[in-house]
């Protein structure tokens, strides 16, 4: 980092898993250039036409396990029956070291242990859907999941739509490009542009 420049904030969209984040995130990176995308490691295998090291860093268990051993992560959670996710110091520090924003698309837990590491540079944005009806569609909808990683999934979305107040922001997705509009004003405002 050059000596003028100030080390990048951390914006951080959490969500019950099919509330839009991804769709949110991708937006927001396309389009301001200020913000890098914390590329999270996780157990779970890749879905179709995800890269390794651009979506997620995908590790074995034990891979994961030595990660963590040698105290690699900022927060991990195991967000499903062993599928371990977590944020490694490293994709953070090297984003904000370029004096670039850090943006995360993380699960309600490690959004607020996030929170607690960096109190003063975060701001976390909790994404709802219109209703439970509506999400547990999208999830069926986007045909990624079997059966039973769904039903798992429905189950923890649930529990998930409760914390909702924990957070700085709610911005509610329900027509698409109303909420991609309010995500763009939450970056500029917080990006002060
Ligand atoms: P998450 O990252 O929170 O799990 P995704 O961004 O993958 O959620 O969205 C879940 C599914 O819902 C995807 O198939 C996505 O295309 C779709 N989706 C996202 N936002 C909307 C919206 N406002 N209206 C309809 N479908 C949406
Ligand atoms: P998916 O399997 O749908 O990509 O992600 C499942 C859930 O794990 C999502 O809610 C996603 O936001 C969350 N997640 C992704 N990366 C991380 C991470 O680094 N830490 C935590 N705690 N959750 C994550």
């Amino acid at each position: 980092m050059s000596p003028e420049q100030t080390p990048g904030k951390l914006l951080i969209f959490t969500a019950p898993s099919g509330a839009g984040k991804t769709t949110l995130v991708r937006h927001l990176l396309q389009k301001f250039g200020q913000l890098a995308f914390s590329v999270s490691a996780t157990t779970r295998p890749p879905r179709p036409g995800e890269e390794d090291g651009v979506d997620y860093h995908f590790l074995s268990l034990e891979e994961f396990r030595r990660r963590v051993a040698e105290g690699a992560f900022v927060e991990y959670e195991e967000v499903y029956p062993g599928r371990f996710y977590g944020t490694l110091h490293s994709e953070i520090e090297r984003i904000r070291a370029a004096g670039r924003t850090v943006v995360f698309d993380i699960e309600v837990k490690g959004a607020t242990n996030i929170k607690k590491h960096y109190p003063e540079d975060s701001l976390a944005v909790f994404v709802a859907p219109p209703s439970r009806e509506v999400l547990f569609q999208r999830l069926r909808d986007r045909s990624t999941e079997d059966a039973e990683s769904l039903r798992v999934r429905i189950a923890r979305a649930a529990e998930e739509l409760e914390y909702c107040h924990r957070f700085d922001r709610v911005l509610v997705n329900d027509e698409l490009p109303a909420a991609l509009a309010e995500a763009e004003l939450i970056a500029r405002e917080f990006l002060a542009i």
